[in-house]
């Protein structure tokens, strides 16, 4: 069911209940390399992977059933259709999303993706994810998520930009720096948030627009952005990791590692984990995968995938397809592209120690069972990732007290309250002898429980 909970706007903001086989275009396209490559999976429903992973926290931590109820719905679906007059002077439609799961513990807050595969399951679980994250860090923020539903590769710049702001203005009032604050991710980037900011304050008065540029996070650095926002996910990752080594007795320097996806996170985690002496033995982007056992430069891979679109035919490495790029034997696996990449059968095919979850969603409830049965130690997306939401934290503070922070401070901060979510995390799955998973949701949970009973259902 799609609803709009809110009133509708002063914007064209209206209902369009899809259903899901209208959405989805059923494999890449032939002009898509990776059509070839990867056998694309039959979609399957994200959200009933968060209610799997809902109900397994709240049953072990004997959640209130009140708030259970509460905490399985999102509390805000909102759906647009919006037209956007483009380049070549035609006007084309587009269909967007902005779900808001939760907001109990602070303004609703969450990534805008632009995907074609963008759909009212996916965004409604990746919101949910972010109220769990929020809650696993401490921060102040609930949870949302949004996107609009097409591919970006086939758009040029200037239209990018005429979808973007099309896209905010249709949203209209259902975003705001105290409200619902989005940030970047998959397709999306500092360019983009850029270009949320700018429309965004040019529907308010002239008066309130510097007041406002909290509206979103991820900004470049001169439009109100954070230092260390661009790498901070790929740092958490990093820093989750570190922690898992020092835990485990292992040493970085001896480690091998993977990832999966090439883009914000993948990259800034195989660089940094790179420095710290671990070595990144293969690569799978949307474009194909590359190997080499004597390990990859991320940096010149980098420079290479942006000139060629992707990894592909990377001469430094031998190409996998994406069999062989899972049965790559490595100490650590980072996947950091999509959802549901981590299944049952590509669990089984894994040689890894660690599967450390850049993305958001990477493994299936299924694929989480096949971790566990082999003894593969996972850290859970909703800590391991956080570390953009909360450098996105950090940048919000900083344009409502008109501060500016060196990175040293960001990084620390980051270090500061990575750590502790670690740790909580660890001690919780000691104490109640549970997967990381499930002990990451019972923190989560716990906190929102609290917040309910203080404050009480109204009326
Ligand atoms: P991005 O757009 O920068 O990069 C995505 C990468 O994934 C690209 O390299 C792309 O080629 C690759 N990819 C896409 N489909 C693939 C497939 N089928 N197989 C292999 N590779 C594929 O996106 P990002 O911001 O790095 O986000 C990646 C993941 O991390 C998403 O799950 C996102 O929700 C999550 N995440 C991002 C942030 C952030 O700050 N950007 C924060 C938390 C979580």
């Amino acid at each position: 069911m799609t609803t709009i909970v809110r009133e509708p706007t002063r914007y064209d903001m209206e209902v369009n209940p899809r259903s899901p086989s209208d959405v989805r275009p059923d494999a890449a396209s032939a002009s898509d390399p990776s059509a070839a490559h990867h056998p694309r999976q039959d979609k399957k429903s994200l959200y009933e992977n968060v209610v799997v992973q809902f109900d397994r926290a709240a049953d072990v931590m004997r959640l209130d059933a009140d708030v259970r109820k509460i905490l399985a719905r999102t509390k805000n679906e909102i759906v647009v259709n919006f037209p956007v007059k483009m380049s070549n002077g035609r006007v084309q439609m587009f269909t967007g999303y902005r779900v808001q799961h939760n907001d109990a513990l602070g303004p609703f807050k969450g990534g805008l993706r632009f995907h074609p595969d963008v759909d009212l399951d996916e965004v409604r679980a990746l919101a949910a994810w972010m109220t769990w994250k929020c809650a696993v860090a401490g921060i102040p923020f609930g949870g949302a998520k949004g996107g609009v539903q097409f591919d970006p590769s086939n758009y040029s710049g200037a239209d990018l930009e005429r979808i973007t702001r099309r896209f905010v203005y249709a949203l209209g009032d259902n975003i705001g720096p105290e409200y619902d604050i989005p940030a970047p991710d998959v397709n999306t980037n500092a360019q983009i948030m850029a270009w949320i900011l700018d429309t965004y304050a040019s529907t308010v008065p002239p008066h309130d627009r510097q007041r406002n540029i909290h509206v979103v996070t991820g900004k470049p650095i001169e439009a109100g952005g954070s230092v260390g926002r661009d790498k901070a996910t790929g740092q958490g990752v990093v820093y989750t990791i570190q922690h898992w080594a020092a835990d485990r007795g292992f040493d970085l320097r001896n480690m091998t590692f993977m990832v999966q996806g090439f883009g914000n996170v993948g990259a800034w985690t195989a660089r940094l984990l790179t420095r710290l002496g671990a070595k990144l033995v293969a690569v799978e982007d949307v474009t194909g995968a590359v190997r080499n056992p004597s390990g990859l430069d991320p940096d010149d891979l980098l420079r290479y995938a942006r000139v060629h679109g992707g990894v592909f035919r990377y001469p430094k490495g031998e190409f996998a397809d994406h069999i062989m790029f899972f049965q790559t034997p490595v100490d650590i696996f980072v996947p950091a592209a999509m959802e549901n990449q981590v299944t049952a059968e590509t669990a089984r095919w894994l040689h890894a120690r660690l599967v450390a979850e850049g993305a958001n969603g990477p493994t299936d409830p299924e694929g989480d069972a096949v971790l566990r049965e082999r003894g593969i130690d996972l850290i859970p997306d909703i800590l391991c990732n956080s570390g953009g939401v909360i450098v996105s934290y950090f940048e919000w503070l900083q344009n409502k007290r008109s501060e500016f922070w060196e990175l040293d401070e960001v990084d620390a901060k980051l270090y500061k309250r990575l750590t502790q979510a670690y740790q909580r995390v660890r001690d919780k799955a000691i104490e109640l002898d549970v997967d990381w998973r499930t002990a990451a949701y019972v923190i989560a949970l716990a906190r929102l429980e609290t917040v309910y009973k203080e404050r009480g259902i109204f009326p």
